[in-house]
Order: C-alpha cells, then sequence, then structure tokens
C-alpha cells in the first residue's frame, strides 16, 4: 500500500495507518520508551548507563535519552533504576559509581548480596555525623507515618521487624543503637532469626574496638541520646 493510502505515520517508529484514531492508541517499543522517560526508574537507569560509558568505556560525553531508548541494555539498566529506586541505597550515586566499577555483569547488579557488602562496608567506615544524621531522619519519617509517634520512640514501639531492615539496610546505625539504653534494649528484644540477619551490621566485635578508638565521638552520641531521651 502506498503512504496516501496510510498517511497517519507513528513518529517514533515509522509504521503508517490508515486512520488517526488507529495511530493515537498504537503503542510501539519506541513510543512507550520515550512515554517512560519521567520515570524515577528510567531516570535512574539513565545515570547509571552514563555512568557505566564513562568509568568503564572512558567516555566523556552525556549519552542522550535517545541513545539509552535505542541501547540493547536499556531494560538492564531500568530494571536496575527500579532496584535503586526501590530499595534506596546509601548515598545513591555512590552506589551506583561501585556497582558500575565492580566489574559484576550487569545482570547480576540486582542481586540482594551485592547492595548488602556495599552496605555493610559502608556503616563500618561512614563517620558517627552521618550515621547519627541518618538514622534519627529514619526514626523521624517512622515518627510520621505512625499517628502522633514522637520519633524518639522509636526504639520502644518500632515493629521488630521494621527496625530489623532498617538495620541491615544500614537505615539506622549501630552508632546508635549500641550508645542508647532504648536501642540496647530493642536489640534484647529480638529473636535469633532477627538476631543472625543483622549480625553482619552489629558485629559486635568491629563495634567494641571502634568505639574503644573514638571515645569522642561515642560521647557525642550519647549526648544527642540523653537530650533527645532515648
Ligand atoms: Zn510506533
Amino acid at each position: 500500500m502506498s503512504n496516501s493510502e496510510k498517511p497517519y505515520i507513528c513518529e517514533y517508529c515509522g509504521v503508517g495507518f490508515t486512520r488517526e484514531k488507529t495511530l493515537a492508541v498504537h503503542m510501539c517499543q519506541p513510543k512507550r520508551r520515550f512515554l517512560q522517560r519521567g520515570e524515577k526508574r528510567v531516570q535512574l537507569g539513565l545515570i547509571a548507563f552514563n555512568k557505566f560509558y564513562k568509568l568503564s568505556a572512558g567516555s566523556k560525553k552525556d549519552k542522550t535519552y535517545d541513545e539509552f531508548d535505542k541501547s540493547p541494555y536499556y531494560n538492564a539498566f531500568v530494571k536496575f533504576g527500579s532496584f535503586v529506586s526501590n530499595v534506596r541505597p546509601l548515598y545513591p550515586e555512590k552506589y551506583i559509581d561501585h556497582v558500575v566499577t565492580s566489574g559484576v555483569k550487569l545482570d547480576h547488579w540486582c542481586r540482594e548480596e551485592m547492595y548488602e557488602k556495599y552496605a555493610i562496608n559502608l556503616i563500618k567506615k561512614e563517620g558517627v555525623e552521618t550515621a547519627l544524621e541518618r538514622s534519627v531522619m529514619t526514626m523521624m519519617e517512622w515518627a510520621d507515618e505512625q499517628e502522633q509517634a514522637p520519633w524518639n520512640h522509636y526504639f520502644k514501639y518500632v515493629s521488630l521487624n521494621r527496625a530489623v531492615w532498617h538495620i541491615r539496610d544500614g537505615k539506622i546505625s549501630p552508632w546508635l543503637i549500641l550508645n542508647c539504653t532504648s536501642g540496647k534494649d530493642m536489640l534484647g528484644k529480638f529473636n535469633d532469626e532477627q538476631l543472625e540477619i543483622i549480625y553482619p551490621m552489629i558485629d559486635p566485635e568491629h563495634w567494641a574496638i571502634r568505639f574503644k578508638r573514638q571515645p569522642n565521638d561515642v560521647q557525642l552520641v550519647k549526648d544527642v541520646a540523653k537530650e533527645s531521651n532515648l
């Protein structure tokens, strides 16, 4: 058929249609990718895609959305973008760099173990101030979701399963848990299974050495905990 019989052309894939309405409801992969550009997972996927080309291929220029849409790796990067958006890693940019330079295959970027290793390493090394700030922010977010709960009730009333995942994901730091009474009381309520999940983060041997080496930082946490009635 000639173009005059199919005058309505999809601007994304170039296919022609006889009726305008058919074109309006037509969907194809390039059009769908175009319409998804504003989604967070796609934007995060593009950030990772750019990092990948810069860090591993030495590319100097940013890739465009058009290049991203047409890449054979589009789906894999968007899937990773979803992962980043759901897990909300600590320091997302840093995590993306870590994954991109890890040498691990793209298909494996969304594995839980990958993030866990990063998170364990990070929370064991980071300074007391960022650890404290993030922990309090997480507790405040929790308080916002409850009806009129003060954030300093977190250790007393948070569901233990919730706390387990906050600790495991690095959102609540051992710096705070291990240096205030209500935090230690909460740890005492965990069952064996829960303790096993958080063990790599709470690692008593690591923190005992750390606290011994940084008495001023421990004092800072204790002061904050006291002021906040934790
Ligand atoms: Zn089309």
